[in-house]
């Protein structure tokens, strides 16, 4: 049986980014550049206040106390009136260009003013204050490399170097498919032999987590036919997810359908606990993930397999759920068969991360990874992870 690293880079190799199309930075946010930026000027573009106070030139202030005329005031949005008097100072604001000639700024906080004249309480040094020009940004810089993620700060890195424009990968197109004769949809009637498919609106929810666009078909019945027609509807995705009928049943029929004519089954089975069953191929020539149908599987072979997947249609550079070590707060057992993927709940505790399992961890429960915020990692081989010990944990959420 193949590792969930081999699984991962035969579907990684199957996928390229989507073709980049150019968008305003203004709904660039959560998308991947497909461009490195350049910058095309200096950042701050003059020399400039870092505070509200007066231009001086040192020179004219070897002691405390000293009285200057205020020649003139710069207010920000203004520009000098003249070159530096010598001999006096400049009134002026945070932001504002330095008179040329004037060497500190002294805060207005170390002055007093009076009739057309300012005190100067301080005696500062060369470049006090002044920010000077080119010190955020050098014209010809490079300030973002393709494969970032446009974040706050990075959309307004390129407002401030005037990029209003910037090329991104297209959003893929990602279907979704729940299989199963014994689920139901929530507009549908919930008879005493059906379940609720939350895959449904897990898999919808995690695709447009990522910024794609989910394009949701319903659930197939677990015929051959039907599967086929909700596959044919899909024909335009660049991506299909089914959930279920991938496992040992007479009626696991993705698998069935995936080893069919024009279609073709890359691997089925993944050494993973849960989410062992998964198979990968191409319907119609789209890739296809046949993610498990137990809910926690469904979800734990998602963020394994088809988050990296995405997030490689869409350009991103980092395909990886970011990872921590955290002490667990109690003794872990695992079967060691197979690597194990726990849900838990990481939190600080003092100067260390602590890690402690979300609750009970069967494939069909969807509570715990409800109230977790990452994955422990138990290693292949290992039975017992003792309290106090260090685990390799992977990030779910953001923030906890
Ligand atoms: P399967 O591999 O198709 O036999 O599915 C395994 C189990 O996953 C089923 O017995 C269901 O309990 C569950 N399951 C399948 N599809 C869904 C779904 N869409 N939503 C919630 N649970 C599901
Ligand atoms: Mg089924």
């Amino acid at each position: 049986m193949i590792t969930i690293e081999q699984a991962r880079e035969k579907i990684l190799s199957r996928i390229s980014p989507l073709p980049s199309e150019k968008i305003s930075i203004s709904q660039a946010l959560g998308r991947y550049l497909a461009q490195d930026v350049y910058s095309g000027r200096d950042i701050p573009p003059w020399d400039n206040s870092a505070m509200d106070g007066y231009a001086v030139h040192t020179e004219d202030l070897s002691a405390d106390g000293v009285r200057l005329r205020i020649a003139y005031a710069i207010p920000a949005g203004s520009l000098p009136q003249g070159p530096f008097p010598s001999g006096a100072a400049v009134k002026i604001m945070t932001g504002a260009p330095m008179p040329p000639g004037a060497d500190a700024v002294v805060k207005r906080e170390d002055t007093g003013e009076l009739d057309g004249e300012v005190v100067i309480r301080t005696t500062p040094v060369k470049g006090e204050n002044i920010r000077s020009r080119g010190e955020d940004i050098r014209k010809g810089d490079l300030i973002l490399s393709a494969g970032s993620l446009l974040d706050p700060a990075r959309l307004g890195l390129l407002a401030s170097v005037r990029k209003s424009m910037v090329y991104c990968s297209q959003k893929p197109v990602v279907a979704i498919i729940a299989t199963g004769d014994e689920v139901a949809d929530l507009d549908e009637e919930l008879t005493e032999n059906k379940i609720s498919s939350s895959n449904s609106y897990t898999l919808k929810a995690l695709v447009e987590e990522l910024g794609a666009v989910p394009l949701y078909l319903g659930i197939a019945r677990d015929t051959r036919d039907d599967l086929a027609g909700m596959f044919a509807k899909a024909a335009r995705a660049d991506l299909i997810l089914t959930s279920g009928g991938v496992s040992m049943g007479d009626y696991d029929i993705v698998r069935e359908v995936m080893t069919e004519g024009r279609n073709a089954m890359e691997f089925w089975k993944v050494n993973m606990k849960p989410g062992r069953p998964l198979a990968f191929g191409t319907i119609g020539g789209i890739p296809t993930i046949g993610l498990p149908g137990n809910p926690l599987s469904t979800m734990t072979s998602f963020y394994q397999f088809a988050r990296p997947a995405i997030l490689k249609f869409m350009g991103a550079s980092n395909l990886l759920l970011p990872r921590l070590r955290a002490k667990v707060s109690c003794a872990l057992r695992a079967s060691g068969d197979r690597p194990q993927y726990m849900s838990g709940i990481l939190e600080r505790a003092g100067d260390d991360l602590v890690v402690t399992p979300a609750g009970p961890q069967g494939s069909g429960i969807l509570s715990s990874l409800a109230r977790s915020n990452c994955y422990m990692i138990i290693p292949e081989g290992v039975k017992v992870i003792e309290e106090g010990r260090w685990i390799e944990c992977e990030m779910i959420k953001p923030a906890w």
